[in-house]
């Protein structure tokens, strides 16, 4: 059977019905209190599932002549190409489901291969080789727009026709979890000479990653279908922005260290292929993009996204917004095509941004610059705290899941707490 059947369970009881069922095994980087060797796992309801012992079992094909998951990283895995993510995919949902014995009845197997997932700490799960970050909802552009240049010109000339994007920087993207010093940096404030200094104006984007797995050749051109092949899977992001340093550095080149002090992966990789089911059809796309941006049917992805706020010291959570990934205009099959089409050569373990996913509704949007409109308009949390910007001591947590005929996929947190600058 299809490892996306939804008839399929596992022998694991806490999958049926929890975020991690049979048909999504997401992959993560994990260690564990009795073994510091970071290596690679798939999540199953409470456990993880360590690839590292049932391949050292021999009860995974064998795809290559070393080993595939004793590292620290899934960029061997997915060097193998689409064939093998499928292969070992298909082997891995045969192995913990209910009526197969060889995992299920043996015990000191299970033992070695199985860690509660609550007691394992998360790694970043992928060397990544490059990071570009793009520009995709016409919500988030459109608030954007407006704040920068006004209502009658808030998308650029050029928005409607290309996948807007820059390359931002690989070196800082870090686990789920990981602190985030507030960043130093040029301000300019709105009377005077600019200055060097904390930012002031710290926000967070609510994105998606696309984890580029299959590489192309520099000058050589994919199309959307092939773009979307080369694409292993999709985890959380929050690309950090520090908007005063933005606004001031920004003119003419982009977006430059504003963005690259951090961004944070989420916690678990799901594979395309588990997300085939949620795929739906994206807004319709007037004017028409040119050839080489045409796609096949249903190249958005249905993923409801959720950022709740912990201020520090305060014991309340409150949600920020609730969107969903479907809204994106340009999908990332184009995203991927369109940063092919000069002849860009794209690595295994690349980075592919969404850019800032809002939906139609205010409390669709995925930034605090929109939440809270420049600052002008902070808004109220749980106890009364108010919020334009994120202060020291917040902590950030994103969520994601898609709901398939029957099941849940979902993509665990994308977290971090913001640290006083290093002044
Ligand atoms: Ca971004």
């Amino acid at each position: 059977m299809h490892p996306n059947d939804p008839s399929l369970k596992s022998f694991i009881d806490s999958a049926q019905g929890s975020d991690f069922p049979i048909q999504n095994l997401p992959y993560g980087a994990f260690s564990t209190a009795d073994d510091s060797r970071v290596r690679i796992g798939v999540a199953i309801g409470d456990n993880i599932l360590d690839l590292c012992a049932v391949e050292a079992a021999g009860l995974l094909p064998k795809m290559a002549s070393s080993s595939i998951f004793d590292h620290p990283v899934i960029n061997e895995f997915m060097s193998l190409g689409p064939a093998a993510w499928s292969g070992i995919r298909q082997a891995i949902s045969e192995l913990l489901r209910h009526d197969n014995p060889k995992l299920r009845d043996d015990a000191a197997l299970r033992e070695r291969a199985l860690v509660v997932r609550k007691d394992a700490t998360l790694h970043l799960p992928v060397r990544v080789a490059g990071f570009s970050d793009f520009y995709s909802s016409r919500e988030h552009a459109t608030n954007a727009g407006i704040m920068i240049r006004g209502p009658e010109n808030a998308l650029g000339a050029n928005w409607l026709h290309i996948p807007i994007g820059y390359n931002s920087r690989a070196s800082t993207i870090v686990a789920s979890g990981t602190p985030i010093h507030r960043p130093m940096g040029q301000i300019k404030p709105p009377d005077g000479p600019p200055i060097f200094g904390p930012c002031r104006r710290l926000d967070f984007e609510l994105e998606m990653a696309a984890i580029v797995g299959a590489p192309t050749q520099m000058g050589h051109r994919i199309s959307t279908a092939q773009a979307q092949e080369a694409i292993f899977g999709f985890a959380l992001l929050n690309d950090w922005s520090a908007r005063d340093i933005q606004a001031w550095e920004y003119v003419p080149l982009g977006p430059f260290l504003a963005k690259a002090f951090a961004t944070t992966l989420g916690q678990w990789i799901v594979p395309a292929e588990a997300l085939e089911p949620c795929r739906v059809e994206g807004p319709t796309q007037d004017p028409q993009p040119l050839p080489y941006l045409l796609q096949p049917p249903r190249m958005n992805y249905d993923v409801d996204l959720e950022v709740d706020l912990r201020p520090g010291g305060l014991n309340s959570t409150s949600t920020l917004t609730h969107t969903n990934f479907k809204y994106m205009y340009w999908s990332t099959a184009q995203q991927l095509a369109h940063h092919t089409s000069t002849g860009c050569a794209m690595s295994v373990g690349d980075v592919i941004g969404s850019g800032t996913i809002s939906g139609p509704e205010k409390s669709m949007y995925g930034s605090m610059l929109e939440l809270a409109w420049g600052g002008k308009e902070p808004i109220t949390l749980e106890g009364g705290v108010k919020r334009a910007f994120l202060e020291d001591g917040d902590t950030l947590i994103m969520r994601g899941w898609a709901q398939a005929n029957g099941y849940r996929i979902g993509f665990g947190e994308c977290s971090g707490e913001v640290l006083p600058s290093n002044s």
